[in-house]
């Protein structure tokens, strides 16, 4: 299982459970003077903030980190003028969200756990929905004291908090990018339109209002989840749920559900509406997510070749034509210069050393040319141990000099390898234009460059020849 990053060093435990221990401490104390006074909380994140925390550091989730999270709680609690009875145990129901969400997602390989799959947003959601059933169940024990609600209500009213705050807070945490990531992220333009939509949206739900409105952002948070990344649609789906459950708690969306309906408050309803809203558009980020990463690498397949990091052949082609096109359309055209390059008796480095080694050989090959390359001039891999340079701006008279000097580099390539006598030349042919001259075709400077190479193989190997001066060229 690929190892999880530590945002603590894994050194020194007293420290990370010190930062586990005052972040529950001020979350807690923050949901409580959020809330009004004797009754649940609009927002209590602070479970869902600890399963995530604990998900995405295993080493935090022990015994230990258990009872440091459930004596923070307390903790705040008291400090907040709570006695000691109900503080123990109504954290103990929290502590029960945790620990419960933890058990049944911390199992799950890598990819569910941090929601790249359908199967992976699902599983959040039941472990959400089975963390808030557990919360309410274990308040209900000592509900009468406490609350003056029916226990179907207290139930009702734990369990709608907790599983709509978890299913909106958790995914964010869940999907998070490490730091590395989101710092390589961060200088990327982002487009602002489906926000933008999301925000309208969202300001049209309140202004219209009534119990259909909470779905009107549906089809502008599908369009997030389609065009942003999984994490910035969680936090898009957690900024429109809460605006949603606030608007519907101040009752600006004027709509409440018959009194008919014992135990069923218009926030619990609302609140269990507005998690499942957002479990569409999740699942559609993942997916698509999954797709953008999935074209990603086969266009990086069909572009470079997986053994020597050079372009393929069919890239190569794309990009010497669109070269020779822009060329062409200058009047002042630059000059190029086209080398085909064979390395010499490979088939016996394959028939001494085995196919292993002469992969080995090939990708050493391909660095040290690499090497002898700036940005803008093509290498490519036209096949088997044949490659193919092309570069623009060198003028022909010079190009024998920039050929011999890569013939040079191969010769004096320590090739790493157990037997020091393995070593490998180059032979190249090449052909070019000057600056003056009509740009030939692709094919006509393939083909002549070829023509040359096979006059450096005919001549002994290891050296360089130029095609025949037909035109004004080299
Ligand atoms: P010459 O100097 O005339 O070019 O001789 P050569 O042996 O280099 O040329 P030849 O065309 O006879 O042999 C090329 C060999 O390259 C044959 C083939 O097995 C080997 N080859 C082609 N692709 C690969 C590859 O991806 N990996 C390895 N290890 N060998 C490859
Ligand atoms: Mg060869
Ligand atoms: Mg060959």
């Amino acid at each position: 299982m690929p190892v999880e990053p530590m945002v603590f060093p894994a050194h020194s435990r007293p420290l990370p459970h010190l930062a586990l221990f005052s972040l529950t401490f001020i979350l807690t104390l923050a949901g409580i003077l959020a809330r009004p006074i004797e009754s649940l909380s609009l927002f209590w994140p602070v479970n869902a903030v600890l399963a995530g925390v604990l998900l995405r550091y295993p080493r935090l989730a022990n015994p230990l980190g258990f009872v440091l999270i459930w004596m923070a709680m307390v903790g705040a609690d008291l400090a907040c003028g709570s006695t000691w009875p109900p503080a123990l145990w109504f954290n103990l129901c929290n502590l029960g969200v945790i620990v419960t969400i933890w058990l049944l997602l911390s199992r799950l390989p890598r990819l569910h756990r941090r929601m790249r799959t359908p199967h992976g947003v699902l599983s959040v959601f039941g472990a959400c929905a089975a963390g808030a059933m557990v919360a309410a169940s274990m308040a209900c024990v000592m509900a009468a004291p406490w609350f003056q609600e029916s226990l179907r209500a207290t139930w009702l009213a734990w369990f709608s908090e907790q599983f709509s705050t978890s299913v909106l807070v958790l995914p964010a945490l869940l999907t998070a990018p490490n730091t590395g990531a989101l710092l390589r992220g961060s200088g990327q333009a982002i487009r602002l339109a489906p926000m933008l939509v999301l925000l309208a949206s969202l300001a049209l739900s309140i202004a219209f209002g009534g119990p259909g409105a909470i779905a009107f952002p549906i089809a502008a948070l599908l369009w997030c989840a389609w065009t942003y990344s999984p994490f910035l649609v969680s936090l898009l789906a957690l900024t429109a749920g809460s605006t949603l459950i606030v608007a519907v708690a101040q009752n600006l969306m004027h709509f409440s559900v018959p009194q008919s309906v014992p135990g069923v408050t218009t926030l619990m309803s609302a609140r269990l509406g507005i998690a499942m809203l957002v479990l569409g558009p999740l699942v559609v980020a993942c997916v698509s997510n999954t797709n953008r990463s999935l074209l990603a690498r086969l266009a990086h397949q069909a572009t470079i070749d997986h053994l020597t990091g050079a372009l393929t052949r069919s890239a190569f082609t794309r990009r010497a034509n669109a070269l020779l096109d822009s060329r062409q359309q200058h009047a002042q055209a630059l000059p190029l210069t086209l080398m085909m390059l064979d390395i010499d008796h490979f088939k016996t480095i394959n028939d001494r050393h085995g196919h292993g080694v002469g992969d080995q050989v090939l990708r050493q090959f391909a660095n040290a040319l690499q090497d002898q390359l700036h940005d803008g001039e093509l290498f490519a891999r036209l096949g088997g141990e044949e490659f193919v340079v092309i570069i623009p701006g060198l003028e022909p008279e010079r190009a024998k000099f920039t050929a011999e000097r890569m013939r040079r580099a191969i010769q004096d390539l320590h090739l790493t390898h157990n037997d020091p006598r393995l070593q490998i030349t180059v032979s190249i042919g090449l052909d070019g234009c000057t600056a003056d001259t009509p740009a030939p075709s692709l094919d006509e400077l393939l083909v002549r460059a070829d023509k040359a190479l096979y006059r450096a193989k005919a001549h002994g190997r290891n050296r360089v020849e130029q095609a025949e001066p037909q035109r004004q060229v080299v």
